[in-house]
Order: C-alpha cells, then structure tokens, then sequence
C-alpha cells in the first residue's frame, strides 16, 4: 500500500496541476464572453439609439410639412385681408390670421427643439460607434493574446493527461475509485499528509491507533473527520530527499 500511496501522491500533483490549467482556462474563457457580452449591448443600445433618432427625424419632417401648409395658409389669409368687404369679415379674417401666426411660431420653436435633440443624439450615437469600434479593436487584440494563451493550456493539458494516464496505469482500480470519489467531495485534494497525529487536511486529531495505522502505510487509511485519504508525512519527506539526491 506504501507504493500504491505514493503512486497516488504523483497522481494528485498531477491533477492538481491540470486543475490549475483547467481554472485558467475557464478564466480565459469567461473573461472573453464578458467582454463580448458587454459589446454585443453597446452594439444593441446604438441600434435602439438609431432607431429613436429615425423617429424623431421623421417627426421633424412631419412638422416641416406642416409649418409650409400653415405659412401657405397665413399668406392667403394675409391677401384675403386686403380683399374682404366688410368690417365684419375683416375681423375674422384677422382672428385667423392670429391664430396662424402663434401657431407657425409655436411649430418653429418645436422644430429648433427637435433640431437640437436630433444634434445631441448624433453626438451620443457616433461617440458610441466610435466606442464599439475601439472596444472591437481591444478584443480582437486580446483574443489573439488569449488565443495563443489558449494553445499553451491545451498543450500544457495535453501533456499532463499523458502523465495522467500513464499514472492511472500503475494504482489499483479500487484505491483509484477511492481517489476520484473523494477528489470530486473535496475540491481536488483526495489525499493529504498526516503529521504529529493530526490530518494536514482538516487539522483534526487522528486517533492514536488510526495515526500507527497511516504510519504503517499497509492499508488505506482515511481521515475520520474530512474522509480525505492519509499518508504519512515522513514518506513523502523520504521521497523528496530521494529525488532531490537523484536530481544532484
Ligand atoms: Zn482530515
């Protein structure tokens, strides 16, 4: 079993480091859709904008036709005055007249207002295509960035299911079931040290008997509080020192 912990512990780096790969990943990928998210509604608050702003122009157009039709009106009334026949009829033309000219005026007034909201709302619709247009160009710069950032977590991933695999090949199927159940319950880390009797997982006392067992490295021990599986830390202190004399 001592082995087969250690196999283990080469597979649980493993996995982590390709976890990290996948977290990154993920990342890459999230903050990409973010920043496309956020593009795709300035692209749809310009198109709402554009719309308005053809509405409004229409309405402007309307009002233009109207204000000729009045001033058209004015003038024959204007004429009809010189031509009416009685004091009368004078009066009523005039009162028209009147009425007419406050509304040529109030029309006027409306289209300066109109021109204006046409004028503001050009400004906010270039100002935001020329936004959009500047937040395309930065994605695109970044998507390429990420792109090849992309490669090189793929690459990285690729070469660690190898290594993954290859691991796989040397634990039991029953201590590598054990090893995925609890990966998948406690975010990654299947395995941890036990140290001066406690689990460097969850730092709860190990009982004295459970502590022998995990030092003994004959059967698969787990941790009773965080169900983590315990190995014992000298073992892989030895490990390391062997390594580190291979390496030399
Ligand atoms: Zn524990």
């Amino acid at each position: 079993m001592r082995e087969q912990l250690a196999k283990l512990r080469e597979l649980q780096e493993i996995d982590l480091q390709k976890d990290e790969f996948e977290t990154a990943k993920k990342e890459l990928q999230g903050h990409l859709d973010e920043n496309k998210g956020f593009l795709q509604k300035l692209v749809d608050d310009l198109e709402t904008q554009k719309s308005e702003l053809d509405e409004i122009k229409a309405l402007r157009s309307q009002k233009q036709t109207d204000l000729r039709d009045i001033q058209e009106q004015h003038s024959k009334r204007r004429k009809r005055l010189t031509q009416v026949g009685s004091t009368k009829e004078y009066n009523a033309v005039e009162k028209e007249i009147e009425v007419l000219k406050k509304s040529v005026e109030q029309t006027e007034e409306e289209l300066l207002h109109l021109a204006e909201v046409i004028e503001a709302t050009q400004a906010s619709t270039s100002e935001k295509e020329e936004k959009i247009n500047q937040l395309r160009e930065s994605i695109e710069a970044e998507e390429t960035a990420s792109h090849t950032q992309m490669k090189e977590i793929m690459k990285g991933i690729e070469t660690l299911q190898k290594r993954e695999d290859d691991a796989r090949d040397t634990v039991s199927k029953r201590v590598l079931y054990k090893y995925d159940f609890i990966r998948s319950r406690r975010d990654g880390q299947a395995l941890v040290a036990a140290k001066d009797g406690h689990c460097e997982g969850c730092f709860m006392a190990l009982p004295a008997q459970l502590y022998i067992e995990v030092q003994r490295g004959e059967a698969l021990v787990t941790c009773p509080s965080c169900q983590r599986i315990l190995y014992f830390w000298e073992d892989e202190a030895d490990n390391q020192a062997e390594q580190a004399a291979a390496e030399a």
